[in-house]
């Protein structure tokens, strides 16, 4: 059991978070940036099928490990889908079996849209699935990375996919991986998620493929990366230029997790909703086909495995000194430049699978992604600070949208009546010609 024989309700979660992965790394893609299908090295000669036994076990020991009544059951990959249909129906069948009074279940399921059809489409809609879809753009940049065993376009095969869950009203979100290619287009990736794939939830994936020796390997290891891996300045760029066309006319209609978790955290509202934006972290943790449980899908590697769910329980594992460890070090391996930063509340040093800079003091562990994250988070604070002051004096924070437009207007009349050499009405300090008149 874990350190006091019980799930303690001071200090476990009232819920866990697994992602379950099937088909563990199989998939039917080759996707030229994947993290994941190297880690078919871990399990030579495996078939990649979570047998039942194992299936029974994870769904029973999630449902013990809850105590709260919403258990979501999460699936991954690889490519999930690769499973077939009825083995999401028997994982159903578990679900309804080891329920427990007033709980209730929320299946969600990510994938790649090439196996979708009528027939999976129509068991997600009767089921309730949430889906997450994969798809990184508009076509050319899509078809940039996201390609076939033989290296084929993909584009309209997941299109044919989002259709037809769109067809069968399943509810679904867009899953990007912004890469070095989609990273220069951020709102032609963006424009098009809203408007043509209809999606009104994004969440966007940094790619960072760490190099040992010039090669990416199954571990989080190196201090270069490959040249498809975004560029912290690019992905500072592609969310500033994101976030500006957000708020100006899609707040509250279009959610995109970064922001809504860099929202939460300006309120001060605890956690932000996003394990890299927390200053602790360790509650979503990956199960494998075969039962093996890990810390976390960005560690899942031999020294982040826990234990195996035929041999151990899941609590047991999930409240395990090792696990807490590797939650708390997301805190306690922060680097001095970190820790004084001004935009530590909200960015909290990211994830450390990314921190393998060394700052100017010369402290090993800065995030990849830092001077991305910087330059995004000192962008927002303002209409961040001023859809915080909203949601916490009970307003939407839409309502930023009018504000910003009556500041813009303001400022624009401003700028019509000032001289060249007069101060900028923006407040910078400089001359009019040396800022905005420029
Ligand atoms: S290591 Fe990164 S991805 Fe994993 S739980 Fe921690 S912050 Fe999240
Ligand atoms: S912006 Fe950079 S220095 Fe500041 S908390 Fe994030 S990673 Fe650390």
């Amino acid at each position: 059991m874990n350190e006091i024989g019980v799930i303690n309700p001071k200090t476990d979660p009232s819920r866990i978070h697994v992602l379950a992965k099937p088909t563990g790394s199989a998939c039917n893609l080759n996707c030229s940036y994947c993290f994941y299908l190297k880690k078919e090295l871990l399990y030579p000669g495996s078939n990649f099928r979570m047998s039942d036994e194992v299936l029974e076990n994870y769904i029973r020991q999630l449902i013990e490990s809850h105590r709260s009544d919403k258990v979501t059951v999460a699936w991954q990959g690889g490519e999930p889908t690769l499973m077939g249909v009825d083995f999401y129906r028997r994982a159903i069948e578990l679900q309804e079996k080891y329920r427990r009074p007033g709980m209730t279940f929320k299946n969600t399921l990510q994938t790649n849209g090439i196996l979708l059809n009528d027939e999976w489409c129509k068991f997600f809609n009767e089921n309730d699935f949430l889906i997450g879809i994969s798809i990184d753009g508009p076509r050319e940049l899509h078809d940039a990375h996201r390609v076939d065993k033989r290296g084929g376009p993909t584009f309209d095969r997941v299109m044919k996919g989002l259709r037809l869950l769109q067809k069968h009203r399943v509810e679904y979100n867009v899953l990007v991986t912004i890469n070095h290619v989609n990273a220069n287009h951020p709102l032609d990736v963006y424009r098009f998620l809203r408007d043509e794939a209809g999606a009104t939830w994004m969440q966007f994936i940094p790619a960072i493929e760490r190099l040992t020796e010039g090669s990416v390997t199954m571990y989080q290891q190196g201090t270069t990366v490959s040249d498809r891996s975004v560029e912290s300045r690019q992905w500072g760029s592609f969310l500033i230029a994101v976030f500006d066309e957000w708020v100006r006319r899609d707040v509250g209609k279009i959610f995109v997790q970064t922001f809504e978790a860099a929202v939460r955290n300006w309120v001060g509202m605890g956690s932000s909703g996003m394990c890299v934006f927390d200053p602790v972290c360790g509650h979503g943790l990956v199960l494998e086909h075969n039962g093996d449980l890990y810390s976390c899908d960005h560690f899942v590697e031999p020294p982040y495995l826990l234990g195996n769910i035929l041999g151990q329980h899941m609590i047991d594992l999930v409240g395990s000194k090792r696990q807490r460890k590797f939650g708390r070090d997301k805190f306690d391996t922060l680097p001095l430049s970190c820790r004084q930063c001004e935009v530590r509340f909200a960015c909290h040093g990211e994830c450390p699978k990314n921190r393998f800079l060394t700052t100017p003091n010369g402290e090993f562990g800065l995030n990849y992604l830092c001077h991305g994250y910087k330059a995004f988070f000192q962008h927002i604070d303002k209409p961040a600070q001023i859809m915080a002051q909203l949601i916490r004096s009970g307003s939407p924070a839409a309502q930023v949208m009018q504000v910003l437009d009556q500041e813009y207007a303001n400022q624009a009349e401003a700028f019509s009546k000032v001289g060249r050499n007069e101060p900028c009405p923006c407040g910078s300090g400089l001359k009019y010609k040396k800022c905005h008149g420029r």
